[in-house]
């Protein structure tokens, strides 16, 4: 019989290899009986990680069908949907409709809830065949169930939102909350935002700009992505430069920055952060698609004494800082309803 903190990290639904936590399992059991501290959820919908999907995508070369039966053969053979190339996964929203009785979680059933754990711990078994879907978004409409532990955290959805936008806003929620707790600790003057135009790179600029920071720059990939960001006016200068180029990011960018946040959803945007982040200062890397070897090596070569902070998906309070966000910065609106799919 597992201990009480042992279930309440949902090591009984670890499979394989044994020892570790969900997190790190190979395979969960998904089943639907719940024990006692446990919460079962209707899924409604998934939101895959925007760096899992782009690799799915690109991997299939597009073909939606294929990035369908992936995502279904990932789910079916882990008991959970985490891509195994990017290690990343996402989130869900559902119906809770199975509460145990040691639950501490506060939730009732019939709350409509997302999940602010990610999918990658979470015992996911999916019913419909994804048969709602195309494969062309990050967005799946899904059938099926979803195990929540005692130590995870849910949001019930708020009432004045699409579930689609909430989905999304908390998704990546936890970007704006770093970058605000590093600016306000820091008492950082001038951020940079790689990605700026993307979901999580637009709530960090507002976050930036909310806790006190004065210089935003907001580097985006390209021209069209360079007038959309320009218009919101949430950044005071915005750069176009390839994330993945730390040369052209660094001239890009110029006077290296107090706080740079990494919001791309590609790999090897490690050094151009380095680069663009003053001595002294901070890389947030909230991106998935970060490689920590290359990110300590990098610093390390280029003698740069910044802080890096590996993005935390949890912070106190980001569920609601994101979502107020959304709700009180048109530019974020204006940046991120054009990215979700009804
Ligand atoms: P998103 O909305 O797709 O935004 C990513 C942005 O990066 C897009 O504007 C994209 O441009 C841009 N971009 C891609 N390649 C680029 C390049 N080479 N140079 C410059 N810009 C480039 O993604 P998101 O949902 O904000 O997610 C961003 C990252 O956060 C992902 O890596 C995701 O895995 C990660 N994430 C982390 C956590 C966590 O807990 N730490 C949680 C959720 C997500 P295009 O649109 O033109 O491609």
């Amino acid at each position: 019989m597992a201990g009480s903190t042992e279930r309440a990290l949902g090591v009984p639904r670890v499979l394989e290899p044994t020892g570790v936590l969900p997190q790190a399992a190979q395979r969960l059991d998904a089943s639907p009986e719940i024990g006692p501290d446990e919460v079962r959820i209707a899924v409604e919908r998934l939101n895959l990680d925007a760096a899992s999907f782009r690799q799915l995508s690109e991997a299939h070369h597009g073909d939606g069908a294929a990035v369908r039966a992936a995502v279904l053969e990932i789910v079916r053979t882990r008991g959970k949907m985490q891509n195994p190339v990017t290690g990343s996964g996402g989130m869900l929203i559902g119906t809770v409709d199975a509460v145990g009785p040691e639950s501490p979680l506060g939730l009732r059933v019939g709350d409509r809830v997302a999940t602010l754990v990610s999918l990658t711990l979470t015992p996911l078994s999916l019913s419909d065949g994804l048969a709602r879907w195309d494969g062309r978004s990050e967005q799946v409409p899904a059938e099926g169930t979803a195990i929540l532990f005692a130590r995870s955290i849910a949001a019930v959805l708020p009432a004045d939102l699409p579930d689609a936008v909430s989905l999304a806003v908390l998704d990546v929620c936890g970007a704006p909350a770093a970058t605000a707790r590093v600016v306000e600790r820091a008492g950082a003057r001038s951020v940079v935002v790689l990605g700026a135009a993307g979901k999580s790179g637009c709530l960090s600029l507002a976050a930036a700009r909310a806790a006190g920071a004065t210089e935003l720059t907001g580097l985006v990939r390209d021209e069209a992505e360079a007038a959309a960001l320009r218009a919101t006016g949430l950044a005071d200068r915005v750069v176009v430069a390839d994330a993945t180029d730390p040369l052209a990011v660094a001239a890009a960018v110029g006077t290296p920055a107090d706080v740079t946040v990494v919001c791309v959803d590609v790999p090897g945007a490690e050094h151009g952060a380095i680069l663009a982040t003053a001595d002294g200062g901070t890389v947030v890397f909230f991106s998935m698609a970060t490689s920590f070897p290359a990110a300590a090596l990098g610093a390390e070569g280029m003698a740069a004494d910044v802080t890096m902070l590996v993005g935390n998906g949890y912070t106190p309070g980001h569920a609601a800082l994101a979502l107020g966000l959304y709700r009180s910065a048109p530019g974020v609106r204006a940046l991120i309803e054009p990215r979700i799919h009804p």
